[in-house]
């Protein structure tokens, strides 16, 4: 079952000015690029909170609440990580108050919900996904993972730096 919203109408809500409205809708998040890794957006079907206000004059006031998880792997030790993300963000659309007033988001009071929550959700990420807040990575000579094997791990050689080199091209 699916019953996705792409673009909301607004004017369909028949606000008065100054009046609000709260909507609970579902929008589908296309997998994000990061880092060169792709991370699903879960669940499937975010639901979405929109709270909506007419301004006085006329344009509207909105903002967007919703929380998601990015699957994919763990930019540091490569393992299956899952960071839920919480999103909050505002956009003011108020047609001839100018570039600042004007919200890409919402075009003859259509609002494009799902390419905003998209947006939103891109700035909310974590610079970089993690398994774990404090996940060890893996060793820099060896790859083996440090969460596994713990901190007293170490070499007793340093290896042959060719060696090293091309681990740290495989890790980057
Ligand atoms: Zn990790
Ligand atoms: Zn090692």
């Amino acid at each position: 079952m699916s019953n996705e919203t792409t673009a909301f109408d607004l004017a369909g809500l028949r606000l008065a000015p100054g009046e609000g409205r709260r909507l609970d809708l579902s929008v589908r998040i296309e997998p994000l690029l990061l880092g060169g890794e792709s991370y699903a957006v879960e669940p499937q079907t975010i639901p979405v909170r929109v709270d909506v206000s007419r301004m006085t004059g006329h344009g509207y006031a909105l903002r967007l609440r919703f929380a998601a998880a990015l699957a994919g792997p763990c930019t540091r030790c490569l393992r299956a990580a899952r960071p839920e993300v919480e999103v909050e963000a505002r956009e003011v659309d108020r047609p001839g108050g100018g570039e600042e007033l004007s919200s890409p988001y919402v075009v003859d009071e259509l609002l494009d919900v799902a390419a905003w929550a998209r947006d939103a959700l891109v700035l909310a990420v974590p610079v970089k996904v993690l398994c774990r807040e404090d996940c060890a990575g893996l060793c820099p000579v060896c790859a083996a993972d440090l969460n596994e094997v713990g901190p007293e791990h170490g070499h007793e050689q340093a290896p042959d730096p060719r060696w090293a080199k091309l681990r740290e091209l495989k890790l980057d």
